[in-house]
């Protein structure tokens, strides 16, 4: 099973992404803040991370970069889900360590496709040592 975590402070897109992961079969873990995202993901090390960057306390980027700091948590995809419109906030999200980026409003047409890609990916590199 694959289990993915949610970092996001917003009550309907938390339930929306919830909802449409577990209809397909994979486990989703919550936090709220991106304090509460480090700590989950160094403890429970999830096979992908979805994570929002306009959070209260600690941003998304910066949450990224705490994560990324963890040994066990290198590998794992992190993509920033963001309504940032702005040029240039793929580019920081992507330097802040993040694997890829979902725009916002979350499209229900294509979120599983961008979710299964980037599993897909993983699956990829797992399977190939060098
Ligand atoms: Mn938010």
């Amino acid at each position: 099973m694959t289990r993915i975590l949610i970092i996001e402070d917003n009550q309907n897109n938390m339930y929306l992404m919830r909802f449409m992961l577990e209809r397909s079969g994979h486990q989703v873990l919550e936090a709220w803040t991106g304090e509460e995202g480090v700590e989950v993901a160094q403890k429970e090390m999830p096979d992908l991370i979805l994570m929002d960057i306009q959070l209260p306390g600690i941003d998304g980027l910066e949450t990224t970069r705490m994560i990324r700091k963890f040994e066990c948590c290198e590998q794992i995809p992190i993509i920033a889900v963001t309504s940032y419109a702005m040029a240039g906030d793929k580019e920081r999200a992507l330097s802040a360590g993040c694997s890829g980026y979902i725009e916002k409003p979350i499209n229900p047409e294509t979120f599983m496709i961008h979710i299964t890609t980037f599993l897909g990916a993983k699956e990829k590199i797992r399977g190939n040592p060098k």
